[in-house]
């Protein structure tokens, strides 16, 4: 039997059943073709069906954290003549600050935001919401009263309920780095090697436990958070 022949007889026989390899199916017109324009056979059907499932259990799994969305606004002025100021955070007043650059200073609220789509949200600063925050440096720095508002932005938090990072193996092989709550680009570097270890499952430190998701069903929240402004920048 010539090659060709022998894959004919692979193809259409009764007893093998369908070509497993899809190419083959399509060269002797079987399977069904996708909308990608794959042809699709019943056996890689099941194959695809089962990547999908996967992954539509890991998005659940991801789903049942419980992280919520806040919009959050920069805000920047030029200095409008008044001496440079070094950066500070105002609890009483809800801000923080920074200079930004030689000719701005940046701006942004330290208090909770609502939550919002984050896939459809305004990612522009409105002009209300750069006005409240120079009236609240201004009632700190009175000097920065002739400061020049010059735009800014807006972006989101992942916020988990005590505003610190939820991470940990979530379901066997997943694993999650996730609710930074607005500050986890400083702890970027003490983690990511933890995370790294716990990921390659090599001598994780004890104390990324505290960060496990399994906290909130377990009433151990950590003791830090935005609601009474004990984290800033
Ligand atoms: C306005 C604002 C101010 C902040 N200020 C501070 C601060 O002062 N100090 C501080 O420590 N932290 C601050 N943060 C928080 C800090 O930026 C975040 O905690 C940090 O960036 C989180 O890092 P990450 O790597 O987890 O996620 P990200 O930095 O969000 O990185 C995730 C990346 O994944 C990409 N991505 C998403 N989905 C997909 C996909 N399906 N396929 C491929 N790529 C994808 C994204 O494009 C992104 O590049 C601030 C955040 C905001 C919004």
């Amino acid at each position: 039997m010539g090659l060709l022949s022998a894959l004919e007889t692979r193809a259409t026989s009764q007893v093998l059943g369908p070509p497993r390899d899809p190419v083959i199916a399509e060269w002797f017109g079987m399977g069904s073709r996708s909308s990608s324009g794959m042809s699709v056979t019943g056996d890689t059907a099941m194959k695809v069906t089962a990547v999908f499932r996967c992954v539509s259990l890991r998005a659940q799994t991801l789903a049942s954290l419980p992280l919520t969305v806040e919009r959050h606004i920069v805000a920047t002025f030029a200095w409008g003549g008044a001496a440079p100021m070094p950066a500070h955070g105002d609890l009483p007043n809800g801000y923080y600050f920074r200079p930004e650059g030689d000719e701005l200073f940046l701006m942004g609220p330290l208090h909770e935001e609502p939550n919002v789509d984050p896939d459809d949200y305004p990612e522009s600063l409105a002009d209300a919401e750069g006005a409240d925050l120079a009236e609240r440096v201004i009632r700190r720095v009175p000097a920065l009263e002739r400061a020049e508002t010059r735009g800014g932005w807006a972006s989101l938090y992942d916020v988990s309920p005590d505003w610190q990072p939820v991470i940990g193996e979530i379901a066997e092989g997943v694993f999650v780095d996730a609710g930074t709550s607005g500050h986890g680009f400083k702890l970027a570097p003490a983690l990511g090697r933890h995370v790294a270890d716990l990921v390659v499952g090599s001598g994780t430190d004890p104390g990324l436990e505290q960060f496990h998701p399994r906290r909130f069903e377990e009433e151990r929240e950590l003791d830090a958070g935005f609601g009474e402004a004990r984290i800033l920048g």
